[in-house]
């Protein structure tokens, strides 16, 4: 991946923050998705990846809405996009995933298009026999763009949901997704623990 450089006055870089999120503490962690089978993360973005919810209507800058950014999935995005085999997207409600795409500009610069975006912003079709309820359109559609230009499959169960929306998981659960519901301010270790309890109820069904 790209490496990163000091600003001409000193001050870190974006990527340079980014590092001090502690990308490889959570490198380690992801040693634990990859032996439950996981190769696509994906996130959901309001009150989840940001600690604020948009409502589609952000109306300030990208660079005041990064600010928002959790170093706890600053980390984590950057360690999944960095550990070969493992792909991210996130799946939104927002319209506003040209906003989405600055703000991870922004804290990701040379990482952020390597992440599959999918919101409420009519450029990708519904699938017929895909659920309309959670996220699993999107997800739907994140495996279609993948397929396209990285020609990588993934099963149901290969795929983790991030989320605070328990409603959103508790529907990517009952289509054999692992799925976790995120709770602000859990660390890096609480989520992917929560991971084991997702994987354990899917080898229980
Ligand atoms: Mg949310």
């Amino acid at each position: 991946m790209g490496s990163s450089a000091s600003k001409e006055d000193g001050s870190p870089s974006p990527d340079e923050d980014d590092k001090r999120s502690d990308s490889s503490s959570c490198a380690h962690y992801l040693d634990h998705l990859i032996s439950i089978g996981v190769r696509l993360v994906v996130l959901d973005f309001d009150s989840t990846i940001i600690d604020v919810h948009t409502s589609g209507r952000w109306k300030e800058s990208a660079k005041s809405l990064s600010k928002h950014v959790r170093p706890v999935f600053l980390a984590l995005m950057k360690a999944v996009i960095e550990q070969k085999g493992l792909y991210l997207a996130i799946a939104t409600q927002s319209p506003q995933t040209d906003l989405i795409r600055k703000v991870l500009k922004e804290r990701l610069p040379f990482h952020h298009k390597e992440i599959v975006i999918k919101g409420e912003d009519r450029t990708w079709e519904r699938v017929d026999g895909i659920p309309k309820g959670g996220k699993q359109q999107h997800i739907e559609a994140v495996k279609r763009e993948l397929d396209e230009k990285c020609h990588v499959q993934f099963s149901s169960n290969e795929i983790l949901l991030i989320d605070d929306d328990f409603i959103n998981v508790g529907i990517a659960l009952s289509y054999d997704f692992k799925a976790i519901t995120f709770e602000k301010d859990e660390s890096i270790e609480k989520i992917l623990n929560l991971t084991r309890e997702s994987a354990k109820i899917n080898a229980d069904k």
